[in-house]
């Protein structure tokens, strides 16, 4: 499965990333990608950027060798209420948004109701587009309800390549992932294909992820960013 536009990269500006937008656009350009979507820490993350650098942004290009850049941000979820390190106003400004459980942030699970409460509450919201590697098992969920939600309010629903790397962090990511392939392809429900690439080559990096896929059969009319056109078309912010 081709990934058309990253939706989850960080930068430098991250703090644990490793290049700038221009050497990650240069990249993507030379890759093929349509577009590539920047998508750094939150300031809650250690090493994170300021709430002013997203808010700033403004003053960036919208393009970087020929393709579009989307300037977005991977907020923290910080509780079970769905508080996110970024304020509402802040987000109205970005192009994409992802969130994601970090336990630097959001601390031990706070078991699986109200880690799947936390977020539902976050889906609910028309500035917050897609749910960064629920497959984590450290922060245990319920799947059928977090897919329901994706599917009533357009949230979309990450499969993060780097969860799936061999000795990766997180747990159970395999499983966990293709648990929520195989409910998206029963309701017919969105995914996002996400790299989370903290370093140029791994931009669109689906090694792992489009093994998933495969297994399941998963169609990829149900994969958001095969193509620049069909992710703006789904993106809550441009519906
Ligand atoms: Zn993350
Ligand atoms: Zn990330």
């Amino acid at each position: 499965m081709k990934v058309a536009v990253d939706t989850h990269t960080h930068t430098v500006s991250s703090g644990h990333a490793y290049n700038t937008i221009r050497e990650m656009a240069y990249m993507a350009s030379q890759m093929g990608q349509e577009a590539l979507a920047i998508t750094d820490h939150g300031p809650e993350m250690e090493g994170g950027p300021h709430k002013y650098h997203f808010h700033n942004m403004k003053i960036l290009p919208r393009e970087y060798y020929g393709i579009p850049i989307l300037f977005g941000v991977e907020l923290n979820i910080m509780d079970e209420k769905g508080t996110v390190d970024l304020p509402d106003w802040l987000l109205k400004q970005l192009d994409i948004t992802v969130a994601s459980i970090h336990g630097e942030c959001y601390g031990k699970s706070r078991g699986i109701e109200k880690n799947t409460e936390a977020y539902l509450k976050i889906m609910q919201r028309e500035d917050i587009e897609i749910i960064g590697h629920p497959d984590d098992g450290r922060f245990e969920v319920d799947y059928e309800a977090l897919v329901d939600m994706a599917k009533k309010t357009g949230t979309l629903l990450e499969i993060n390549n780097s969860s799936l790397k061999p000795g990766g962090f997180r747990v159970n990511s395999y499983e966990n992932a293709r648990r929520i392939l195989e409910l998206c392809k029963e309701t017919g429900t969105m995914v996002v294909l996400g790299s989370d690439a903290h370093v140029d080559v791994d931009i669109a990096n689906t090694t792992y992820s489009s093994k998933v896929l495969r297994e399941v059969e998963f169609p990829e009319e149900l994969v958001a960013n095969t193509s620049y056109k069909k992710l703006m078309s789904v993106l809550k912010r441009r519906r």
